[in-house]
């Protein structure tokens, strides 16, 4: 029997009549003769709320009481659903992350899926059931409760349809697909039928809305994923290995531009410019789970030199505590002016797999934001993506100035 795997997000189930929507979809997927587990996320804004909360009893939080609180918030949509499920006479179960078999390293906040042992859910599909799953959780080898970082219900879902040798994974959502650039900022952009997982995943990493972790375990383990609309039945897009041809020349070259808001950037002055310096900077980054982007490296004339970097806004306060130890351990003065941050800041993308091989593409993206007056702070690229830092109050018409001339709009 085939498998699908579906993935609700937290506005499709907000309220108890789009639960019961949700339930009705489910069990036209199980009519077709589908085994379905399905993968929810909390109601609505509710995981915000339960942050709110935590932050009225303590300023900071404990971390494992955090996960555990949060975690909740996904049974509560799990179980509801499979109450509505049983309501229209399907046979159900709810299992939270630990009952599926998750099993993650102890990172509280942003656990990483160790291993998913899928004996039960397989057990209760062989019993002829719905499997309903509350995503964004597992639990460690010390059976504590861990949550994969916001949006992790993306991954929860890719990561079973992987454990599972699904056919698919299928994530709803309030958009009914991946398009050129965000329809509430460039209103004529275009919904695409199709991506390539590497197009997606810098999409993913850099602004479209959808979790990246979910589409490097798709590409790790080639599941296609399907993202729509939970609201209506508009065809949405997949994202799946780059079609064959997709490289010939007549290809559109770029896919999408996405903006990324969640921006910090931190300088640190006069440093020794010696071997180990970024080695000692960026370990203890890399030990506490904080992923740096964009690094620029500036030699000054006096044997020092000045390192830049990005990482998301969510982790500047912690990023920037590391950096005070290692300079105070490299004997630089930590003082004012040693260490600058600006949260001001967002990173605009040109994606697109097209675009390999194939010069020029830099230097467009750099006028095009020249002549909008827009200056650029820092850029990084990969072999399908250029990224500019740029001011974060002129991101939104970056975008627009982008799509506008590379034609985004005009279909493929
Ligand atoms: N409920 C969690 C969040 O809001 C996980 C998710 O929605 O995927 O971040
Ligand atoms: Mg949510």
């Amino acid at each position: 029997m085939l498998i699908v795997v579906q993935k609700y997000g937290g506005t499709s189930l907000a309220d108890a009549d789009k639960i019961i929507n949700v339930a009705h979809r489910i069990s036209s997927a199980k009519i077709d003769g589908l085994n379905v587990v399905a993968v929810v996320s909390a109601m609505g804004d509710s995981t915000d709320e339960l942050i709110r909360l935590a932050h009225t009893v303590s300023s900071s939080p404990d971390e494992r009481e955090l996960d555990l609180l949060l975690s909740t918030g996904e049974l509560v949509s799990s179980t509801l659903l499979t109450m509505a499920l049983k309501t229209l006479g399907y046979e159900a179960i709810s299992l939270s992350g630990s009952q599926a078999g998750i099993r993650t390293d102890t990172m509280y906040g942003r656990a990483r899926i160790d291993s998913i042992d899928t004996a039960r859910v397989k057990k209760e599909m062989e019993n002829g059931r719905i499997v309903v799953v509350a995503g964004f959780q597992g639990i460690t080898d010390n059976q504590d409760i861990t949550t994969l970082g916001r949006g992790g219900s993306d991954t929860t879902a890719v990561a079973l349809a992987a454990a599972l040798e699904a056919e698919r994974c299928e994530i709803y959502t309030d958009v009914d697909g991946i398009y050129t650039a965000d329809p509430k900022i460039v209103p004529e952009a275009r919904k695409l039928a199709e991506i390539g997982f590497q197009e997606m995943l810098e999409l993913a990493s850099y602004g479209a809305k959808m979790h990246p972790r979910s589409v490097e375990l798709g590409a790790a383990f080639n599941v296609p994923i399907y993202v729509a609309s939970s609201f209506g039945d508009a065809p949405g897009t997949i994202i799946h290995e780059e079609p064959d041809g997709s490289q010939m020349e007549n290809r559109i070259k770029v896919t999408g531009i996405a903006l990324n808001t969640n921006v910090a950037k931190i300088t640190v002055r006069s440093v020794p410019d010696q071997p180990g310096v970024a080695a000692a900077l960026f370990e203890p980054l890399a030990k506490v789970g904080i992923s740096v982007d964009t690094i620029v490296q500036n030699t000054g004339s006096d044997h020092t030199t000045d390192i830049s970097f990005t990482v998301s806004r969510t982790d500047l306060l912690k990023a920037e505590s590391e950096v005070k130890l290692v300079m105070d351990e490299l004997g630089t003065d930590s003082g004012t002016d040693s260490i600058v941050t600006d949260s001001t800041l967002a990173s605009v993308s040109v994606v697109g797999s097209g675009m390999q091989n194939t010069p020029g593409y830099a230097s467009r993206m750099f006028r095009v934001l020249a002549d909008g007056q827009i200056n650029i702070d820092m850029i990084t690229t990969s072999e399908i993506r250029i990224s500019c830092i740029i001011r974060e109050d002129q991101g939104e018409e970056a975008v627009r100035l982008l799509h506008r001339d590379f034609q985004l709009d005009k279909g493929e």
